[in-house]
């Protein structure tokens, strides 16, 4: 077992080996929906249907893909180290059936729905629960809304006391799959700087935030991450 204290943080990079489409790239899925169409508060009040829809397509696929080498080349790490941290930008549960159980998602989970007046979430992913009319929540007197569990562009992330302890103890903070455009994620690794961490980044291109990084590996993660690993102290 390894004494280094490994943060890591993924973004929609490391999914699209996988078949699941990134957001920014040429083929990605900004490509066909408007950020402000999809992925926001607003678009939620004005559209309710085409969101939903938007977001039932995606809970669906997740069923139709697997993990490829790079979640699998992350659950390896893990094993090999007490003080593993792994933060994901993603939705999606490919890192959960890789192995990694407890990866902190920061911007929320497909598999689980929210209800609307409550809160209150829960794992919803069987057939009845991924058809494109709306469900409506068991946890209200009055039966409620239920919407993605997902933090849309202009909310809050999850869980961001745990993430910045994290990483502002890492000795190490591995960065795999993000374009570094969506704060707070992209200023994570200057908060691992300041801490002496060292900073490793794997990207198809370089990211908007890619001087940050003292380490920065250009390619598919599924490709370039198990050898990176494995020279990993
Ligand atoms: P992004 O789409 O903005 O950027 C993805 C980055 O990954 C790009 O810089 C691209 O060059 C890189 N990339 C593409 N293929 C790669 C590969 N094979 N190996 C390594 N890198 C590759 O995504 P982001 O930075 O994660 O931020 C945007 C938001 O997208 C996040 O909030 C996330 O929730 C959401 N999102 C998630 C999923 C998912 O859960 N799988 C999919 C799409 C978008």
């Amino acid at each position: 077992m390894s004494e280094q204290r490994i943060v890591v943080l993924t973004g929609a990079g490391i999914s699209a080996e996988s078949g699941i489409r990134t957001f920014r790239d040429g083929d990605g899925l900004w490509e066909e929906h408007r950020i402000e169409d999809v992925a926001t508060p607003q678009a939620w009040q004005a559209d309710p249907m085409f969101v939903w829809r938007f977001y039932q397509a995606r809970r669906r696929q997740m069923l139709e893909v697997e993990p490829n080498p790079a979640h699998v080349a992350l659950a390896d790490l893990a094993a090999r180290h007490e003080e593993f941290i792994l933060i994901t930008q993603n939705v999606d549960d490919l890192h959960e059936r890789a192995g990694n159980q407890s990866t902190i998602h920061m911007h929320g989970r497909l598999k689980t729905l929210r209800c609307e007046a409550s809160g209150q979430h829960a794992v919803k992913m069987g057939e009845g629960d991924l058809q494109d009319e709306f469900l409506t929540c068991q946890c209200c007197v009055e039966a409620q809304r239920l919407r993605p569990d997902i933090v849309w562009f202009g909310e809050m992330p999850m869980h961001m006391e745990e993430i910045y302890a994290a990483v502002e103890q890492c000795d190490i903070f591995l960065v795999v799959g993000s374009s570094g455009h969506v704060y707070p994620a992209s200023g994570l690794v200057n908060i691992a700087n300041a801490a002496g961490a060292k900073t490793i980044l794997v990207n198809l291109e370089p990211p908007v935030n890619a001087d940050a990084f003292a380490e920065v590996h250009l390619g598919k993660a599924g490709e370039i991450l198990p050898a990176l690993i494995e020279n990993l102290p």
